[in-house]
């Protein structure tokens, strides 16, 4: 209630409706709307529903009219003696006052617990904004470790593919003398099958006679082997460890 509305509120828990029409004034100076105070003193004994006190006089409930006729104001006090007028007149200003001081004790309490409301946000929300801090440094954290890992792994991968291509050219040379040994081979072979007479082709025959598949450690020789000795054609890395086998092309 605010003094420039010119109204009370019902007094009634929860109710605060802004009075009008009639209301109900009870002798313990509180007011209350039409629909609670008819509901509340029709029954006996009547109770104040605000602060519980007993109204069992005759005057001490009154359905009150709030903007009266200007008849009724003109005759309700006529006749009484001034002292009495104003009596009536201070008796009633008291009770508005005491309204209005009520309203303003309500309105103060509901600040301050407003105010306490929002403290206790304001905690938890500094809380929470804290703890979210923490673990967005952790993650931060993390996901440094997780980049550095991540680069790790890609040097690691360059490299790898580095040396798998650096193979896969070995591979391809050793293919390629591998088919050129094999065509020389068939084109032996080819001329023995030519040739009548095999006691032709000893040792001494001065041609390439033998093909060695050696195996040496991790290398392994690929050797045509001629009548002044074994020459190496070339050699390279092999990760089977197979055993070294020996083609004799001679019969
Ligand atoms: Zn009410
Ligand atoms: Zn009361």
């Amino acid at each position: 209630m605010t003094l420039c509305d010119d109204a009370l509120l019902c007094n009634f828990p929860k109710c605060r409706a802004k009075l009008s029409g009639f209301a109900w004034v009870t002798a313990c100076s509180h007011v209350f709307c039409d629909q609670h105070g008819s509901g509340q003193f029709s029954r006996s004994p009547a109770i104040c529903p605000a602060c519980s006190s007993a109204l069992s006089g005759k005057l001490d409930i009154v359905r009150t009219e709030l903007s009266p006729s200007e008849d009724y104001k003109a005759m309700v006090l006529a006749g009484l003696r001034p002292d009495i007028v104003l009596d009536i007149s201070t008796r009633a200003l008291a009770f508005w006052n005491y309204q209005v001081h009520q309203e303003r004790m309500y309105q103060e309490y509901s600040l301050s617990r407003a105010e306490g409301q929002l403290k206790q946000m304001d905690k938890v929300l500094t809380q929470q904004n804290q703890s979210r801090e923490l673990e967005l440094s952790a993650m931060r954290g993390e996901i440094a470790s997780l980049k550095k890992m991540m680069e790790e792994y890609k040097r690691k991968y360059s490299e790898v593919s580095e040396r798998l291509m650096e193979r896969n050219r070995q591979y391809q040379k050793l293919q390629g003398l591998y088919d050129s040994l094999r065509m020389r081979n068939m084109v032996v072979g080819m001329g023995d099958r030519e040739m009548p007479n095999h006691e032709h082709h000893d040792f001494n025959a001065g041609k390439c006679l033998f093909l060695s598949v050696g195996h040496d450690g991790d290398s392994r020789f690929f050797s045509c082997l001629e009548q002044e000795g074994a020459k190496s054609f070339f050699q390279f890395s092999t990760p089977t460890k197979d055993k070294g086998r020996t083609l004799v092309k001679k019969h």
